[in-house]
């Protein structure tokens, strides 16, 4: 009889779990109480405050951006009221992290994590990489406006990458490449067709190229760096998949 007990008991534990929205398991740490599109809940409207930022840690905000890139994955963004977050965010800003990402159209960044106005940082370049303006603008938004996180995003079957592996030359392309190659001599030892045709040494350049970014955030920021080993920042790293919407974490 116990073993039917047993079961019973399971079923209904089984029932009620399934009842349970998926996003109302965890409220988000950016304030967002919205449960996505099928949800009959109010828009968002409120956004980040200075307390709701000063009281985030950096291992927080990772979660918070892991649970909106699975809501994106899910086709359930959070429903928001652009126009009254426009209004409501215009006395001033508080985002949690700042995020530099290729210039790919197939990489919308807000989206991916389910963020709207006055979460995140943006930085775009082709190929993620750093330079002297976007250091400076990484160092204002943790430094001056106190962001937690510092992620780099690199993605699948990047032109970019695949542009340097290429050796591409022309204009202000050539240039550019130039931050991106140490990425593809730090990938010399992959065992396999080094060339751009080849999908996955292309993912490993991609990856090379994410660290890459992140040390030279290290090395050529002191503010940030001090940030980061004091653990008022984190710095880290992550890759797009163009096919799934996933981001996974370095
Ligand atoms: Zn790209």
């Amino acid at each position: 009889m116990n073993v039917y007990k047993n079961i019973a008991a399971a079923g209904i534990l089984v029932f009620l779990l399934s009842c349970q929205h998926p996003t109302d398991q965890q409220k988000s740490s950016s304030g967002d109480t919205n449960t996505g599109a099928g949800s009959r809940s109010p828009l968002r409207e409120k956004v980040m405050t200075a307390e709701e930022q000063r009281a985030l840690t950096p291992d927080q905000v990772i979660l918070d951006l892991k649970e909106g890139n699975r809501r994106f994955v899910n086709n359930d963004l959070t429903r928001r009221d652009h126009s009254a977050m426009v209004r409501n965010a215009a006395k001033g800003q508080y985002p949690v992290a700042v995020i530099l990402s290729c210039l790919d159209s197939r990489v919308p960044v807000e989206d991916i994590f389910d963020k709207g106005i006055g979460d995140i940082f943006v930085a775009r370049v082709a190929g993620n990489f750093v330079n002297e303006d976007i250091l400076g603008s990484m160092e204002f938004g943790c430094k001056v406006s106190g962001a937690k996180l510092i992620l780099v995003v690199g993605h699948e079957n990047c032109g970019a990458i695949k542009a340097a592996i290429d050796n591409v030359k022309m204009g202000n392309i050539t240039a550019m490449l130039t931050k991106i190659k140490p990425a593809v001599e730090r990938s010399r030892d992959f065992k396999g067709d080094q060339s751009s045709k080849n999908d996955a040494f292309v993912d490993e350049v991609c990856r090379n190229n994410v660290l890459n970014t992140i040390e030279a955030i290290k090395s050529g920021s002191p503010i940030l760096k001090e940030m980061a080993e004091k653990g008022e920042i984190k710095i880290v790293g992550a890759v797009y998949s163009l096919k799934t919407g996933a981001v996974t974490f370095l």
